[in-house]
């Protein structure tokens, strides 16, 4: 045990772990690839109705003992978010704007009636797993640790009303380059068939079923011959809202002069904290950036008169993928000439040399663990 705290009246427990071998563990951080692998260590922390969050622990990883009753298998009351943390030239270990993502965790729980980890505990919970397990922080060439804090509800019974137990968990998977290759543009599917959020729903936070709801017009994208799918608007299927995982940023003109657009947050797009990091960072290398309704017509007209140069995806897993070919009922197109645009890279580097600490930390956005 030591003296940490999870929150301010709940202590955090933090057991002695016998990790794996170093070289079971090199051998995983040679080609960790993505999701597969874990680090020797997990964070738990319990809540019930009455009694708040409690028995906060950093513990072996290991299987979860859940009730077959148990609310979150039943009726999804499930959140989760995704961060990183970066090997420092000084070989200090920092995370990428954990407080966004805190605060975006609390704001999920809300929305699915579920009790908020108060955010000074979830920074505290991330801190604690990446300190334990730094040594599984990969330093090669754009390799990072995965994190995955989520919050379920556990409550054994199978009535529909929010649950009055909870975990909080986080769990930590290092991760290689995403484009070993390269930085290669993707193709999208438009998705027609299938919308993945309506106003009024979920669309605006990061819970389980939307990425249950998300996988059969994924898996439609790929019958088509793309690599993934692009939603439009549940009303009138006409404006473009996001790839997949990953919001969207369209590039009209080029050079100095060149401006952004990026879809607005109706309520129905994940608020992505790589979005908000790169309308920061486009208007301070002068370009002018606007959130509005982007419609599939402009996108595909714009394209075809040459003032929409670049599309590309931005988010935490792969930083910033180029978008090439697009697939849809109402015609095919093709934005740019199949290899990244400039804008795009520029702003790929600007992003990851901060993230990787390779330049002035200007925003306040590395947290040091
Ligand atoms: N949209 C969706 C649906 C996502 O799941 C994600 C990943 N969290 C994003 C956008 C990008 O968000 P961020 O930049 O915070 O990773």
């Amino acid at each position: 045990t030591s003296s940490r705290m999870f929150t301010e009246d709940v202590p955090l427990v933090v057991e002695d772990v016998q990790g794996r071998p170093s070289t079971e563990r090199a051998t995983m951080l040679a080609d960790p690839g993505f999701g597969r692998y874990f680090t020797d260590r997990m964070f738990v922390a319990r809540y019930q109705t009455g009694k708040g969050w409690y028995d906060a622990r950093l513990t072996a990883y290991g299987p979860l003992q859940l009730d077959p009753s148990t609310a979150a298998l039943h009726y999804a009351q499930s959140i989760f978010e995704g961060l990183k943390a970066y090997a420092q030239p000084d070989g200090s270990v920092a995370t990428f704007r954990p407080e966004a993502n805190a605060a975006r965790f609390a704001r999920g729980a809300r929305r699915l009636a579920m009790p908020p980890v108060p955010e000074d505990g979830f920074l505290n919970a991330v801190d604690a797993l990446v300190d334990a397990d730094r040594d599984w922080v990969p330093t090669g060439a754009d390799q990072t640790l995965y994190l995955r804090p989520y919050q379920l509800a556990t409550e054994p019974f199978l009535g529909v009303r929010p649950a009055s137990e909870y975990l909080f968990l986080v769990i930590a998977s290092p991760a290689g380059a995403y484009f070993p290759r390269g930085v290669q543009p993707v193709s999208v599917y438009l998705s027609e068939d299938y919308i993945r959020a309506a106003p009024g729903g979920t669309g605006d936070v990061k819970c389980a079923g939307n990425y249950a709801a998300s996988l059969l017009a994924q898996e439609q994208a790929i019958e088509a011959g793309c690599d993934q799918v692009v939603w439009l608007d549940a009303v009138e299927k006409r404006y473009v809202e996001e790839m997949g995982g990953m919001n969207l940023f369209f590039v009209l003109g080029s050079g100095a002069d060149a401006e952004l657009v990026t879809p607005e947050l109706t309520g129905t797009l994940l608020p992505g904290i790589t979005r908000d990091s790169l309308i920061t960072l486009a208007r301070e290398l002068g370009h002018t950036v606007t959130e509005r309704r982007w419609s599939v017509d402009e996108w595909r007209a714009g394209v075809a008169d040459g003032t929409v140069t670049e599309t590309f995806a931005c988010g935490t897993a792969a930083v910033i993928t180029p978008v090439g070919e697009v697939k849809a009922r109402t015609g095919d197109f093709t934005v740019g000439d199949g290899t990244p645009g400039p804008l795009t890279m520029k702003l790929r580097e600007s992003l990851l040399d901060i993230q990787h600490g390779r330049v002035a930390d200007t925003h306040g956005w590395l947290h040091r663990v």
